[in-house]
């Protein structure tokens, strides 16, 4: 029976066929072999691809062919046909349909029959099992390289594969470059751009050959290879080969990084000093901050940041408008102002406050002996009791009850000497730290550290701040308008003091000051009430 046949040929420069034959060898060996059983090959095809996965054209083709026309296949082994199951079921399936007359190998038998298709079926398996454990015993052997500390891919660049060694080595030409960039762009006034052109310009270039791109820079600045370590499965390892960079150097990259990376896709969500402290005047919502960059045709750019009305209030638009950091800091730094103690101030009240701690101290220790020689009389009046109880004068339940009453007023006496001792303590100190909190104000106002004003404010106000139409204020009328009735905080008297001082002539007030006796008047009576 004539029938076609088709030589097919196939070697990859994958692994798995590293032992195979050549091409030029198997069209060798299968053209001496055809001649050698009369086989007449009509068509040759011969592919220089995987056989690992399905789609190879060629090989499809001449299957397409089979399908539609019918004939016979000669090849080296079945490894060449199919390393998968896919192309394998289809061989054998064409064979079930016969479709496929023969497949001819010189290095196996097969034929039609079921026991050469199950033959067949084994050597496909064979194939796909070699594949298979061999993807396996490289991985294995890349998980024990890992472990080594070595590197199981293509080095970064900076670096050489030493393919004699099969070690991995600093390269003298790029790593020097390559330090560099991790130097330049530390200092923190250099863009992943200009790294990129700064590595062009000493010859070091993406593979494709063009300049390495932003992404690429990024990927190169915080590749860990460069300190000694290295990822393999998005896991770090400690690496054996010699680092370019110092690891503080790297992390100081990585800040940079960080920072620099923050404004262009962030900014929106990062806080801003003030967050937190002011609610809308209008809607009652919080305000919040925003960093903003204007970039000019020039390519200047201007950073700002505005502060402004969450807005979300469902039932109505809020209107107010955005008030820039620059005015909101300058507003607030004025209300901490109001607050501030001016020294002489404080000197008077910190003389105040010695005087009333003596005078409190002496009155405590009057307090304290008065209660200690009661105490002692009750002692006598208990040895006397016990006396009479044992003279048999008092009887037994008379006796028990008077004990009873003078042991629970002798308690009573000791709790009130520890009493009265804690008690100047509890007002006396949280006085002092007050009056020297109260001096630094002015000192924080003045200063750039908007994160300290705001906690002072936020302890002065609460939370009580408001904006409106750009303009701060504090919604606890005393803070506005303080009246002439009692105040509320010591934060509020010292206020009031102010607005008093600036109305008077300042000589008045400052003179032994009904004013500052009043409001010191208040400031005890809030720290004396615990
Ligand atoms: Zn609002």
């Amino acid at each position: 029976m004539s029938q076609k046949f088709f030589l097919y040929a196939r070697k990859s420069t994958d692994v798995e066929d590293k032992q195979v034959l050549s091409i030029e060898a198997q069209l060798d060996e299968l053209r001496d072999y055809a001649k050698r059983e009369a086989i007449e090959i009509s068509a040759e095809y011969v592919e220089k691809q995987s056989a690992k996965i399905p789609g190879r054209p060629i090989f499809n083709k001449m299957l397409d062919e089979i399908e539609k026309l019918g004939g016979s296949i000669l090849a080296w082994h079945p490894d060449r046909l199919a390393r998968n199951s896919v192309d394998g079921g289809r061989v054998i399936y064409l064979l079930d349909t016969e479709k496929l007359a023969t497949l001819k190998f010189p290095t196996f038998w097969c034929d039609s029959t079921s026991q050469g298709k199950f033959m067949l079926n084994m050597a496909f398996g064979q194939s796909k099992y070699y594949v298979d454990s061999l993807s396996e015993n490289t991985k294995r052997g890349m998980r024990q390289k890992v472990r080594r500390g070595e590197y199981p891919g293509l080095t970064p660049v900076g670096y050489i594969n030493d393919s004699r060694t099969k070690t991995i080595a600093v390269d003298k030409k790029s790593a020097p470059v390559i330090l560099k960039a991790f130097e330049m762009y530390s200092e923190g006034n250099q863009t992943l751009d200009t790294i990129g052109m700064f590595l062009a310009q000493n010859n070091l270039f993406a593979k494709n050959g063009k300049k390495i791109h932003r992404t690429r820079a990024t990927f190169i600045l915080s590749n860990p290879f460069y300190y000694g370590h290295f990822r393999f499965n998005k896991e770090v390892y400690e690496g054996k080969h010699e680092p370019i960079v110092d690891k503080r150097l790297w992390d100081k990259v990585q800040e940079v990084m960080k920072e620099r990376g923050r404004p262009r896709h962030k900014m929106k969500n990062e806080p801003q000093a003030y967050c937190g402290l002011l609610s809308c005047a209008t809607c009652g919502m919080m305000i919040t901050g925003e960093y903003k960059v204007k970039t000019q045709l020039n390519g200047t750019q201007h950073f700002y940041t505005y502060y402004r009305c969450t807005k979300k209030r469902r039932d109505m638009k809020c209107p107010e408008p955005c008030i820039r950091q620059e005015s909101l800091d300058e507003q607030i730094s004025s209300l901490l102002q109001k607050v501030s103690m001016p020294q002489d101030w404080a000197d008077y009240l910190n003389m105040r406050l010695e005087k009333d701690k003596t005078e409190s101290a002496q009155s405590v220790q009057i307090f304290v002996s008065e209660n200690e020689k009661k105490i002692q009389d009750i002692v006598v009046k208990l040895q006397r009791l016990l006396d009479g109880y044992l003279d048999q004068d008092i009887e037994k339940e008379i006796y028990r009850s008077e004990k009873s009453k003078l042991l629970s007023e002798k308690k009573s006496l000791e709790t009130e000497i520890s009493r009265s001792e804690g008690k100047q303590k509890l007002w006396l100190e949280p006085m002092q730290k007050w009056i020297n909190k109260a001096q630094n104000m002015e000192k924080i106002a003045l200063d750039t550290d908007l994160f300290c004003k705001k906690v002072c404010a936020k302890e002065i106000f609460g939370s009580n701040l408001l904006l409106q139409n750009k303009l701060v204020r504090a919604s606890a009328p005393e803070f506005l308008n303080p009246p002439a009735k009692q105040m509320q905080t010591a934060w509020a008297s010292l206020c009031d003091a102010h607005s008093f001082v600036s109305s008077q002539q300042k000589s008045r007030v400052l003179e032994p000051m009904d004013r500052i006796e009043l409001s010191t008047l208040a400031l005890r009576k809030r720290c004396s009430t615990n």
